[in-house]
């Protein structure tokens, strides 16, 4: 017990005591103890209740008072509660601040931010800059179904998928020329977030980085023509001391022509969103071709073997898929050291389990190559597909690389909605495999005969 407490405590004791005995003594004094301590005893107790109705009061009547100044316990407890009190209000006082200071916050956040109640997708609050961007009034919009006070925008269907909503990147309605692109993050048991930020800028300045890297390697295929032209009239057996300069720079043309061309490769992959001209695609003659490639690369250095299981076509566009498909068995060669084996597969995908459980009835294919060469440690995998990302720079040069190979393999089999998986052990080989949906199979062309 805190000391001022317990002397409150003791105090009325005390007091209780005092009386007591000055009522026994009065009673011996006129003769009748007992009554007069009785009349004392009642009068101790009537003070108290007194005392509880006064405290009982002032809780109730929600008024601040001033902290009471007397010393018994009736005192201190009322102390208690009045420092008890204060408290309280001084912590609802600064969470409300708190509470102000983030409504202030995100009112003042440059991205719409609408607040949609998860089973009725009714606006529950949003701010400024959804007032801006999504043309939301304030106060009629509140209560509204959100995917009705968006219309035209289709955004029904991306609201139902709600936790795995993709980010949705959209032309807003009332200004085409600005496109905002969309987030839908759930925060709690039933209230979403959505996010809506002007993102017209940053694809500007995307499309200007895109038709800057064009435009140089544009500009840079004619030079680079004429110097390999050139080169390539040099006779070193005229000027033998000239030989190995020639053979290097003749290399080193040939590099940046390679560079120039995937570069133009990709800002044309790049500002594609999708694929200009689609057909099937004979998958045998495909992999005939990729074989006589990795075997022309390879010089007679490596095994190489083809194997078609899946014995179905696929439908896109020819030449964007064997661009992929031959970096993929370039690599697997230049990233093998002699003696190492390639293996080029066509098979059936694994079914997909659907969202009943049950398991889809028609699935996709998969080009796999699988080497066994060096092999990627798997801290580079994630990175493995960026622009110029290499494990071993050396090695890459070395081998005749650009960097771009596999960034030009993720962007066709995205524009194929396909998606490239890859599993490497150092050491052993790796395995790069490119999953195609069903809605990309096609039964083989009965005259697709393989070529030997
Ligand atoms: P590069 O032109 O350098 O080969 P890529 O984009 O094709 O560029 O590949 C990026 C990097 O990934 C390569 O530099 C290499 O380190 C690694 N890599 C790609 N394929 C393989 C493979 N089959 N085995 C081992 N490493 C590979």
């Amino acid at each position: 017990m805190p000391p001022r407490v317990r002397s409150a405590w003791f105090r009325t004791l005390g007091q209780l005591a005092l009386i007591l005995a000055a009522a026994a003594l009065v009673g011996v004094l006129i003769r009748h103890p007992w009554q007069v301590l009785t009349v004392a005893a009642l009068g101790v107790v009537a003070w108290h209740y007194w005392r509880l109705r006064k405290l009982l009061m002032r809780l109730t009547a929600r008024q601040r008072h001033t902290p009471p100044l007397g010393e018994g316990t009736w005192n201190e407890l009322d102390r208690l509660l009045h420092r008890g009190q204060q408290e309280m209000r001084g912590r609802k006082r600064r969470l409300i601040e708190m509470l102000r200071a983030y409504r202030a916050a995100a009112a003042a956040l440059p991205d719409a931010i609408v607040v949609v109640e998860r089973n009725s997708q009714r606006i529950q609050w949003f701010n400024e800059a959804a007032h801006g961007l999504l043309h939301l009034q304030h106060p009629q919009d509140i209560n509204t179904p959100v995917a009705h006070r968006l219309q035209p925008l289709q955004i029904s269907r991306w609201l139902a998928s709600g936790r795995n909503a993709e980010p949705l990147e959209v032309a807003s309605p009332w200004n085409p020329a600005i496109t905002l692109s969309m987030r839908l993050i759930p925060y709690s048991e039933n209230l979403w977030l959505l996010v809506a930020r002007d993102v017209t800028r940053l694809l500007q300045l995307e499309q200007m980085r895109r038709d800057f890297v064009a435009n140089v390697s544009h500009e840079l295929r004619t030079p680079l023509t004429v110097v390999h032209g050139y080169l390539d009239m040099l006779d070193p057996a005229e000027h033998p001391d000239w030989a190995p300069m020639l053979a290097e720079m003749q290399r080193q043309s040939q590099r940046m022509t390679q560079l120039v061309e995937d570069l133009l490769t990709l800002s044309r992959l790049e500002s594609a969103d999708h694929l200009p001209a689609e057909e099937p695609v004979a998958m045998s003659t495909m992999l005939s071709t990729l074989r006589r490639e990795a075997m022309a690369l390879s010089q007679g250095r490596h095994e190489v073997s083809v194997e078609d299981s899946a014995g179905v076509d696929l439908f896109g566009s020819g030449k964007e898929l064997h661009s992929a498909f031959s970096n993929l068995v370039g690599n697997a060669i230049r990233y093998t050291p002699a003696g190492g084996h390639i293996t080029i597969r066509f098979r059936k995908d694994r079914p997909e389990r659907l969202n009943s459980g049950a398991m889809a009835k028609d699935t996709g294919v998969v080009l796999e190559v699988v080497d066994t060469g060096y092999g990627i440690p798997a801290p580079h995998l994630p990175r493995i597909t960026e622009r110029f990302y290499r494990v071993s720079t050396s090695r890459s040069r070395e081998s005749g690389g650009t960097g771009l190979g596999l960034s030009i393999v993720k962007h066709v089999l995205n524009l194929h909605q396909a998606r490239l998986e890859i599993t490497s052990e150092v050491g052993l080989g790796s395995t790069f495999s490119c999953h195609f949906g069903a809605e990309r199979v096609r039964p083989r062309e009965p005259l697709d005969i393989a070529l030997p």
